[in-house]
């Protein structure tokens, strides 16, 4: 049987309180305690959860591993380099730090110390992309929306770090070729900074990604759709579904095909669609995510999302969020 790795969650505000369950509930885990500035809440939560509230971030550190980092963007730089100076593993909520010039700085001080960095791009856990593993993803184009009411939470960075961020990781994912050019506009509605955005990528390999995201929105919307050679696949991250259509080569009248006219390829070929709604086991996107930490805490698995992928997201995210200052100004 393997070991358990002790962990502490630091922050157990709207998303950390979530955190902090499910490592009670991973086997491998074992939840030692938590901190919160607001020892109030922490207090709260630590009798809720059944487990310990630390007084401070030091005394936390002494009993544990490995942490979960799930305070405000703008304190991860210090809280995250606290924990690595003292040879502890971490995990950081996304966006990774507020600078390019601060993940950089992380990502050095862990080589150093030998720990993990791995960040919480929450959707490369979502079933309904773990669906497609056995699909060869090579986008050619992509369109995708993210909205989401508006709510204070989370204004402490403009939407382009709080939202897009999650698409345009999802996006470095998919096509693996550098960013080649940005444009990218967007609006100020309800804060002093940037509600409303839409960037469209250019690849090197000459990929298009075209992503809009609100925090001004009546529903809540999180849809992907992808183009290239042969496909066409969608994914709707929050009800959980994706939907794949392939052109393929086909017999006259195969049944399976939902295409009635049939199609002719370049070569002559006869080609017709097929439909296909992959399913994968319903699992909990935070738990998985954890479960992949711990993993990689005790040398199973390597992070999904690890410092360097958190910081690509957060770089492109910073020049699409540079491009729409620039064209506000
Ligand atoms: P929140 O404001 O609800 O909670 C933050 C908590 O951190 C609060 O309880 C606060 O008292 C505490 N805190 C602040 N500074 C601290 C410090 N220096 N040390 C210890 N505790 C401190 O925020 P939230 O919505 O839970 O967001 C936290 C982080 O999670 C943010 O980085 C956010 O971007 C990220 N987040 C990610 C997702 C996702 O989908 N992956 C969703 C929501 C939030």
């Amino acid at each position: 049987m393997s070991r358990q790795v002790n962990i502490g969650v630091i922050g157990v505000g709207h998303l950390g309180v979530h955190h902090a369950s499910h490592l009670t509930k991973i086997k491998n885990a074992n939840l030692i305690g938590i901190f919160d500035s607001d020892h109030q809440r922490s207090e709260e939560i630590s009798k809720k959860l059944n487990t310990k509230n630390f007084e401070s971030i030091d005394k936390l550190l002494d009993n544990v591993e490995a942490l979960s980092i799930v305070t405000p963007t703008s304190t991860h730089r210090d809280v995250a380099e606290r924990c690595i100076k003292k040879g502890k593993h971490v995990f950081i909520e996304k966006p990774v730090t507020s600078t390019v010039d601060d993940a950089n700085h992380l990502i050095e001080l862990a080589k150093k110390h030998g720990v993990i960095i791995q960040v919480g791009h929450i959707e490369r856990f979502n079933p309904a992309l773990l669906a497609l593993s056995n699909l060869q993803i090579d986008p050619k184009y992509i369109e995708v929306h993210r909205m989401a009411p508006f709510m204070s939470r989370g204004t402490d960075v403009p939407v382009v770090l709080d939202l897009m961020i999650h698409d345009i990781d999802l996006i470095l994912s998919f096509i693996n070729s550098p960013v080649k050019e940005i444009y990218a506009n967007g609006v100020s509605i309800m804060t002093n900074s940037v509600d409303i955005a839409n960037a469209r990528i250019k690849f090197e390999n000459g990929a298009i990604a075209n992503i809009t995201s609100s925090r001004v929105a009546k529903d809540r919307v999180r849809k992907i759709k992808m183009f290239q050679q042969d496909l066409y696949v969608t994914i709707d991250f929050l009800a959980g579904i994706s939907e794949v259509y392939k052109a393929m080569d086909a017999s006259q009248n195969d049944p399976d095909a939902i295409m009635s006219a049939p199609l002719v390829g370049k070569d002559g070929r006869h080609r017709q669609i097929f439909y296909e709604k992959p399913t994968a086991k319903k699992t909990d996107a935070l738990k998985a995510e954890l479960k992949n930490y711990i993993n990689a805490v005790l040398g199973k698995e390597k992070p999904m999302v690890d410092g360097f992928a958190g910081k690509q997201a957060l770089d492109v995210a910073i020049r699409i969020h540079d491009k729409i200052l620039e064209d506000l100004r």
